[in-house]
This record gives structure tokens, C-alpha cells and sequence, in this order.
């Protein structure tokens, strides 16, 4: 707090604070804390770490990061969210009234692989999230009522205040106690959102994810977070994508590599295929003579690339042959592959 800009007017706070709002911009997004752990500094400002569906990193607000811990949340709590990738936001109707925008919500979804390929996929998400109060249209005023503008800092929101110290008596802007430097004040409260224009609400919403979503990316929804205070802006609403597991396909960029096994003979004789794709099944053929670990390719069967939903990857296929011992085959095979032997050496 020393070093805030509303606080310390020396040149080398500003400093200072740029400094520590650059390491609460760190910690606050796992992705950045792991480049910065990995990389330093360097790591975070390469453009290579700022891709993605994101648009980028949300830049930290002083605000947010003095808001009191006494409030529904706190940067810590955020942090932690993060970390654990559970939905968290900063709430309460008592948080600092210097925040005027609403705070970002994070919210982490796992898809399949299907789910991620499909274009125009829409998820629900169930959210906990502050929003524009309906009895006063967010204004924070009772129905019927105006919020007014500040008598004592006529809208400004600041106040010229004197400081008498040993050394003398300094003049400074301060914010205006009155209004908390909102410019307006509210005579009669809504009480349905105790005037902060807003209430806590637990809501299900539809969301359209792009195709081409790779592991880790984080897509942004604009003014989908919580709702300002007393109708100002709302806060974004990040949603970070997971993809699941496959039971068939290991993912390699935007080929899908799928591995299968044919027998001795049908190595030798060549065989169809019938395997499991990503948008249906695929048949391949297996020409005569094919070795273990050929590997055979789908083109335009694998993830598609983001934005580009007509480009996708291929579907990799490796074919790798059952060779058996001679003791795990019956007496049968066992003589079959002698005389096979036999005939192959002369
Ligand atoms: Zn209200
Ligand atoms: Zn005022």
C-alpha cells in the first residue's frame, strides 16, 4: 500500500508499483507463473507465450489488488483458484468501493477430443456470479430514485485537502470522503442489492467453444464475468480448456496418432482395416509384406487447426505385427510355422 500512487506521489514508487503490479500479473496467472519459473522474465514477454484464443493476459488492476480481504474475495483467493482450477471470483457487497468494474471470473472445462473438433460446440457452464441488479437496473438507487451528484466534490470524485505537518502545511488531491471519489451519491439505497446494484446469483449459461481448442488454452468471454458496481463494466469470464484423455488417439500437434496390431499372416498377405476416427470410423488397407511399425496416414482426419476449421491434421495410424513365441501356439500352428520355416531356407 505504500507504494501506491494514491499514497506515495515520489517518482520511485511509481516505480515500485509497476513492479509489483508486474509480479501480481505473474503470480495471478498460472500460465505466466510457469513461464517466469521456467524462464524469468524473458519467458513472459516472448510472443510466443501470448497466443492462443485468449487475446492475451488481462492486465491487473490496482484496484483488484487492493481490494480488502474483509469482502466475498481477495486476491489470494483468486490466486488460489487459479491454481486449482476452480471458478473463483472476487464477491461480496462490501468490497472496496474504489472497484468500480466488475472482477473476471476463471473457470476451467474438460472436453473430449470429439468435443474439441466439433465447430460451433456449445457447453453449459452453472456460475456463480454477481449481476446487474433487476429492481434498480444496477444503479444502486431504490426504484423510482436517482443516485445524486456528490455535494461535497460536485461529481469529481476528489477533494483538495490540507496536511499540516512540522515541516508545514501541504496541499494534496485526495478522494472525496463523501462519495468514496464515485462522484454520486445514493440517498436512498435499493435494498435489494444494499445499493451496490448488484446481487450474487447462481445461473446456467450457454457458451460456444471455437474449434481446434489445443490443451491449456484459455478462450475470453467479454463482459461475461461479474457484474460492475453500481452499473459499471463487467468483468470478463475465462474459461481454461482440458481435453481428456483419449481412449484411442494420442494427440501429436494436430495429428492423432492411432496404433494397432495385425497378425503374422496378415502382415504377409495384407489385410483391410476397419479402425476408430475421430469423425466416424475409417477403413485402411494393409498392403502384402508390410513391416512392424509401418505407419500409414488419413489426411485431413485429425484435430482441426484453430480458426482455420476446414484445416485439420491427419489420423497417423502405426500397424505393428504380432509375433508369438512358438510355445504360446497349439501343436497345429507350432508344425505349420516349422514347415513355413523349412520352406523359406531352401
Ligand atoms: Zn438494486
Ligand atoms: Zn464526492
Amino acid at each position: 500500500m505504500q507504494y501506491h500512487p494514491d499514497v506515495n506521489k515520489d517518482a520511485s514508487a511509481t516505480k515500485k508499483m509497476a513492479e509489483i503490479n508486474e509480479a501480481y500479473n505473474v503470480l495471478s496467472d498460472p500460465e505466466k507463473r510457469k513461464k517466469y519459473d521456467q524462464f524469468g522474465e524473458a519467458g513472459l514477454n516472448s510472443d510466443q507465450f501470448t497466443g492462443g484464443h485468449s487475446g492475451g493476459y488481462q492486465q491487473a488492476d490496482f484496484s483488484d489488488f487492493f481490494s480488502g480481504t474483509q469482502g466475498g474475495g481477495s486476491f489470494f483467493e483468486d490466486l488460489i483458484g487459479n491454481f486449482f482450477g476452480q471458478q473463483s471470483s472476487y464477491g461480496g457487497s462490501n468490497e472496496a468501493s474504489s472497484q468500480k468494474k466488475g472482477s473476471d471470473i476463471f473457470f476451467e472445462t474438460a472436453l473430449t477430443y470429439e468435443e474439441a473438433a466439433v465447430t460451433g460446440k456449445k457447453i453449459q457452464v452453472q456460475l456463480d456470479r454477481m449481476e446487474s441488479c433487476e429492481k434498480c437496473k444496477g444503479t444502486g438507487a431504490k426504484e423510482g430514485t436517482q443516485p445524486k451528484t456528490c455535494s461535497q466534490c460536485q461529481g469529481s470524485g476528489k477533494v483538495m485537502g490540507v496536511q499540516n505537518t512540522i515541516l508545514g502545511s501541504f496541499r494534496s488531491v485526495t478522494t472525496c470522503p463523501k462519495c468514496q471519489g464515485k462522484g454520486k451519491v445514493i440517498e436512498n439505497p435499493c435494498p435489494s442489492c444494499n445499493g451496490t446494484g448488484r446481487n450474487k446469483k447462481s445461473k446456467r449459461i450457454d457458451l460456444e467453444i471455437p474449434s481446434g481448442l489445443t490443451e491449456g488454452v484459455r478462450i475470453r468471454y467479454r463482459g461475461m464475468g461479474n457484474a460492475g458496481y453500481q452499473g459499471a463494466e463487467n468483468g470478463d469470464l475465462y474459461v481454461q480448456i482440458r481435453l481428456k484423455v483419449h481412449e484411442h488417439f494420442q494427440r501429436k500437434g494436430n495429428d492423432l496418432i492411432y496404433q494397432t496390431r495385425i497378425t503374422f499372416p496378415e502382415a504377409v498377405m495384407g489385410t483391410n482395416l476397419t479402425i476408430p476416427g475421430l469423425y466416424g470410423t475409417e477403413k485402411i488397407k494393409i498392403p502384402p509384406g508390410t513391416e512392424s511399425g509401418a505407419i500409414f496416414t488419413i489426411k485431413n482426419k485429425g484435430m482441426p487447426y484453430p480458426t482455420q476449421s476446414k484445416r485439420k491434421g491427419n489420423l497417423v495410424i502405426i500397424v505393428k505385427t504380432i509375433i508369438p513365441s512358438i510355445n504360446q501356439l497349439d501343436k497345429e500352428s507350432q508344425n505349420l510355422v516349422k514347415e513355413l520355416s523349412k520352406k523359406l531356407k531352401s
